[in-house]
């Protein structure tokens, strides 16, 4: 087949086209290779790349299949990770200078579960250092570039897994998504993206940013491809005490069932001022769909999300402070040269080795665990955060999901907001509070701006109902299917 068709298409279509003979998969993985040649110079969503590694796992897929042992659908589908998901003997950065020369010892839970499907595991995926951000600008080896526009941010932390689906440099992705670093970089690049519900997929073999907020999920072109990924990811498991004993059902099967439209929430929170007017327009166009397909939809309140900012910023930088004093220059990461003694080893490491932004957050985070702050600051946010998450109970009696914008903006361009931590912060206003409760989110395309940007629709779903949540985004995306559409990156 003509490897540029390949790459055009979804998981699902190439899981056909394998399954019907019509290519091998080591075909696939030579197109998606020839894309990357392509493209990444300017899109610069790979860290790191082990084009053996990839294709020898591609020919492993084929010899499978030839002996009719096809592992299922994922079987040949190349999968590309966050550099923030362990694979063994691969590096793991998370964008950090301090991680230049770490390599994972070991598998992931995702990454094993994926092995076990048979897909291809492909590159290292950009991010801001240690996930912290909203732009990819605070990665140590350079930002990423919005396949759109090469002038833009791709969105964050997830940047790197957003843009390679974006620029067709990878069918599948995943990130994580601590308060909208799925959602947000989906959004803003004009694919699907996934944030399960706290518990569904494992963290093990994830770099931890904030232990009670992360999730990996997918990143794919089509909502179909998000139920597969999901699917193959979610689960028990007994190496992270936060996975949840819930059965997994399969996603890509309910999908295929009929199902009876239901009734959406629009919180009156989520519409007010700060959000562009083309982001308002578009997701009105696609409230009006629902509409036209039978759901009902309600007006809301969420009074208590309007605090989800400044409760995520004291809790998400308490818990990283806590996490990331695990890199000490003793374990895991470079030493500094210029350490004299104990203490030099930990200052003048870290201080060499973390970025403007990580040290922002570990010092915020340990002055709001002080004692004497820790009652103001951690204990206040901690019971708003309950509060935030019964606004949502109490939501989800009324209604079966909740439809909100993804982004405020669109993509935004290089530098505009990397001088104002708070306004960076504010990129991620519809988001965060779906990380505070727990629950799943997703972002599905839908439409552009006129300069032909993309923008996001942000679905919420009940806590490990992810089936309703994927199906009420799939009644949108299988009819207008904006993440098909492709940038041009041609000279
Ligand atoms: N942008 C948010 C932050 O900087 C969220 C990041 C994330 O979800 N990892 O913390």
């Amino acid at each position: 087949m003509d490897s540029n068709s390949l790459i055009f298409k979804t998981a699902t279509e190439l899981s056909g086209e394998l399954e019907s003979g019509n290519c091998k998969a080591v075909e696939i993985a030579q197109a998606y290779l020839e894309q990357i040649d392509r493209v990444d110079g300017k899109v610069h969503a790979f860290l790191h790349r082990d084009d053996d590694d990839f294709l020898a796992q591609a020919k492993d897929s084929d010899e499978r299949r030839e002996k009719g042992e096809t592992l299922g659908p994922l079987d040949g589908i190349p999968v590309c990770l966050k550099d923030v998901i362990s694979v063994e003997g691969q590096p793991l950065t998370a964008a950090s200078k301090i991680l230049q020369d770490y390599v994972s010892p070991y598998d992931a839970t995702v990454t094993r579960k994926l092995k076990a499907a048979g897909a291809v595991i492909g590159g290292r995926l950009n991010l801001d250092e240690f996930a912290m951000g909203s732009s990819t600008e605070n990665s140590a080896y350079g930002p990423t570039r919005n396949p759109w526009d090469l002038e833009r941010v791709p969105g964050g932390s997830s940047g790197g897994s957003s843009a390679a689906v974006a620029a067709r440099e990878a069918p599948l992705t995943l990130g994580s998504d601590t308060g909208g670093s799925i959602r947000q970089p989906a959004s803003l690049c004009g694919v699907v993206g996934m944030k399960p519900t706290y518990g569904m997929v494992s963290r093990y073999g994830l770099a931890a940013f904030a232990s009670s907020l992360d999730q990996i999920g997918p990143f794919s072109q089509t909502v179909e491809d998000t139920a597969l990924l999901l699917e193959t990811i979610s689960g028990h498991d007994p190496l992270d005490s936060t996975s949840y004993p819930t059965e997994v059902p399969s996603y890509s099967e309910f999908l295929k069932q009929k199902h009876e439209p239901c009734t959406l929430g629009l919180p009156k929170e989520f519409f007010g001022e700060g959000m562009d007017d083309e982001v308002r327009t578009a997701v009105e166009k696609a409230i009006e769909f629902y509409k036209g397909k039978g759901y009902e939809i309600v007006d809301l309140s969420l009074p208590t999300t309007d605090l989800s900012i400044p409760v995520y910023y004291v809790i998400a930088t308490a818990e990283a402070s806590s996490n990331l004093a695990r890199y000490d220059g003793i374990r895991y990461t470079s030493r500094s040269e210029r350490a004299e003694n104990a203490v030099d080893v930990y200052a003048k490491s870290r201080g060499e080795g973390f970025g403007e932004e990580v040290k922002r957050r570990c010092i915020l985070g340990a002055y709001g665990l002080s004692s004497g702050y820790y009652d103001a600051y951690y204990l206040r946010a901690q019971k708003t955060r309950t509060l935030i998450r019964q606004d949502f109970e109490r939501a989800f009696e009324k209604v079966d999901a909740i439809l909100t914008p993804t982004s405020p903006t669109p993509a935004f361009k290089f530098g505009a907001k990397s001088e104002d931590p708070i306004s960076m912060y504010l990129s991620d206003v519809y988001t965060i509070s779906t990380n505070l409760a727990g629950l799943p989110g997703l972002s599905v395309p839908c439409g552009f701006t006129e300069s032909g940007l993309p923008i996001g629709l942000q679905l919420i779903g009940k806590a490990f109902d992810e089936g309703t949540l994927l199906s009420i985004a799939h009644d949108f995306d299988r009819e207008l299917q904006f993440g098909r559409q492709a940038p041009n990156l041609e000279d």
